[in-house]
């Protein structure tokens, strides 16, 4: 149910995936460039319409010419050290992209490693929070069936897997 892999986002076939946006959601580098152009232009129109989007919460749009039916577009926070809500933030960005990809009816969704590129967040407490969060919340929503952590690198990937192969913290010890 829960997975990583190393791929382009862009070309999983997934009902939902999530974009690591910014407050414009207009476009920008990274993962953000790789789903407006492979998306294509209408989602840059859909966009526009929504007004941008808070730190900590996400919007979703449909994929257009992409494979996955929904993008989720969720800003991560700036790593500023950890001082200022970085980890409370971010672990809210999955929780509203689940609640968003559950809401719209979504089965299966892929997240990239948000906030660890530009926007600086150490990869493995970020990871750390990605599968935490996520193992908590997925018990909100049945509908869900697979979550796929979708990692640009091998490097990314090898975090990701042992997180996943430990238990999570409320198991351990049944
Ligand atoms: P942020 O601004 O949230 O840090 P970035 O796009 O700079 O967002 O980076 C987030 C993560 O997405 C990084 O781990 C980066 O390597 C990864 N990434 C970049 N392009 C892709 C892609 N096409 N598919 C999946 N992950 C990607």
């Amino acid at each position: 149910m829960l997975s990583a892999v190393k791929a382009d986002i862009t070309t999983l076939q997934v009902d939902a995936i999530v974009n690591a946006a910014n407050n414009s959601l207009l476009g920008g580098g990274g993962v953000d460039g790789a789903i407006h152009r492979a998306a294509g232009p209408d989602l840059l129109n859909e966009c526009r319409k929504l007004g941008g989007c808070a730190t900590g919460d996400a919007r979703i749009t449909k994929g257009w010419r992409l494979p996955a039916k929904y993008v989720i577009h969720t800003v991560g926070p700036v790593w500023h050290g950890g001082g200022r809500g970085e980890a409370e933030l971010l672990a809210s960005c999955y929780r509203r992209s689940l609640e968003l990809a559950s809401g719209a009816g979504a089965r299966s969704i892929a997240f990239p490693s948000i906030s660890t590129g530009v926007y600086g967040y150490p990869t493995e407490q970020a990871a750390r929070i990605a599968v935490s969060t996520v193992r908590e919340e997925l018990e909100k929503y049945p509908g869900i069936e697979e979550v796929v952590f979708c990692c640009f690198s091998e490097g990314d990937r090898a975090v990701y897997d042992k997180l996943l192969s430990q238990l999570s913290p409320f198991m351990e010890g049944v």
